[in-house]
């Protein structure tokens, strides 16, 4: 049976450029695959909310990216995780 070639993917489109879309396109550029990513907001800013990255993420990121710099200068530890139940009945 001759050798069959296996059609790689070179290039991919990534729909959104929030935080998943984001992580996916460096991991498949890590991969060696082009990735072009199609954002609908004109313009990508805060919205006023903290995002908080558990520890198995924030791990990823240090290790296996190399971001830990980057993330210390844009981020700071949580000292505290305070959970609330409010019941309104
Ligand atoms: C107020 C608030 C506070 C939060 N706080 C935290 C927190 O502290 N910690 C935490 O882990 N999570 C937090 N979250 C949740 C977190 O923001 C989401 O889980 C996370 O942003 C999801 O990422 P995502 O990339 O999947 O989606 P999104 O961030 O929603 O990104 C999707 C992107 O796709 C774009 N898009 C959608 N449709 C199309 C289309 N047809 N064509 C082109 N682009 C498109 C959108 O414009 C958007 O930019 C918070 C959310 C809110 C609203």
């Amino acid at each position: 049976m001759p050798h069959q070639e296996i059609n790689k993917v070179q290039r991919i489109a990534v729909i959104g450029g929030g935080i998943g879309g984001l992580t996916f396109a460096i991991a498949m550029r890590h991969h060696g695959i082009e990735v072009d990513i199609y954002e609908q907001a004109a313009e990508l800013r805060e919205v006023g909310a903290a995002v908080a990255l558990s520890a198995n993420a924030t791990r990823f990121f240090y290790d296996q990216w190399g971001m830990g710099d980057a993330f210390d200068e844009a981020g700071s530890q949580i000292s505290a995780l305070i959970y609330s139940l409010r019941k309104s009945y």
